[in-house]
């Protein structure tokens, strides 16, 4: 798969994710990110051939072996992407909030088990598992421990790609029966929570932990992003509310009319006018809903 269609799917003038590049040694990392795009997932990443080998997982990892989490193998990506934490602008692809949910070094461990328990592999073993579609391995992450194994289904079904994997923990002394991914909502890297990241919540702190070390485009694209959200929020907080105090006016005002003409109603529903009627309901409604 190489990066061609990590390169193809992206704009890079565009988006402040890594460009495309292979690397020519290996080191042993992984990382998963969480990706508030279109659907949240977990994107689960290993370093492996000078990419990032990469899972995109709906529920996240889970440290329950009785967890098999559906894990969609989606396009290499750069390795550089190892610590990529931030925004994916509108209308670009994976556009969204990008958080660097846990990172650390991987292990491959050999394929058949010593005693009942795997012993750590070779790199050419790892290529072999991976390409066989039934890959173990152990992390040391900050929240993900212990062996894992990432294996491919055998989809029967007409169309399938074959992309769809399962991502398993193996018995050890690191699982968590009943683990919940949902307790764990910070970035390891910054600390931030979604919300932080995605600029929903501002704060002086969050300003100024934003990596600014991504060179000047994205540095441009930071300071666009900023200038922006500083434009949201002046909009929201001035103009908003002088006029929801007239907006308070006018419901009292609204209220008023609509009880007047309900009276004015009532009077006249002596004569069946249920035409009228039902407009001055509507208006009724109407300026309940403006009110509102
Ligand atoms: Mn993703």
């Amino acid at each position: 798969m190489a990066l061609e269609e990590y390169k193809r799917k992206r704009r890079f003038e565009e988006t402040p994710e890594p460009p495309p590049k292979l690397e020519k040694k290996s080191s042993h990392r992984f990382v998963v990110q969480k990706h508030r795009a279109t659907r949240l997932h977990y994107d689960f990443r290993l370093e492996m051939e000078g990419v990032l080998k990469s899972w995109a997982v709906p529920k996240g990892p889970s440290l329950d072996p009785a967890d098999k989490r559906l894990a969609m193998q989606v396009e290499d990506h750069p390795v550089s992407y190892f610590d990529f934490e931030g925004i994916i602008p509108e209308g670009n692809y994976g556009a969204g909030t990008v958080m660097v949910w846990d990172l650390g070094t991987w292990q491959p461990l050999s394929p058949v088990p010593v005693n009942g328990k795997y012993v750590p592999g070779t790199e050419a073993e790892a290529s072999a598992m991976l390409a066989k579609g039934d890959l173990k391995f152990r992390l040391k992450g900050k929240r993900l421990k212990g062996d894992f194994a990432l294996v491919r289904m055998h989809s029967r079904r007409p169309g399938s790609k074959g992309t769809e994997w399962l991502l398993i923990k193996k018995h050890d002394e690191y699982e968590v029966p009943g683990y919940d991914i949902e307790q764990y909502d910070t970035s390891v890297l910054t600390k931030r929570t979604m919300a932080e990241i995605g600029g929903d919540v501002s704060s002086a702190e969050w300003k100024s932990d934003r990596p600014a070390s991504r060179g000047t485009l994205k540095a441009l694209w930071l300071a666009k992003a900023v200038a922006k959200l500083d434009q949201k929020q002046s909009t929201k907080a001035s103009p908003q509310r002088p006029q929801r105090n007239t907006e308070g006016k006018n419901r009292e005002e609204q209220t008023a009319k609509a009880v007047a003409k309900l009276d004015q109603k009532q009077r006249t529903s002596a004569s069946p006018q249920r035409p009228q009627g039902n407009t001055e309901e509507k208006k009724t409604r109407k300026a309940k809903l403006r009110a509102s």
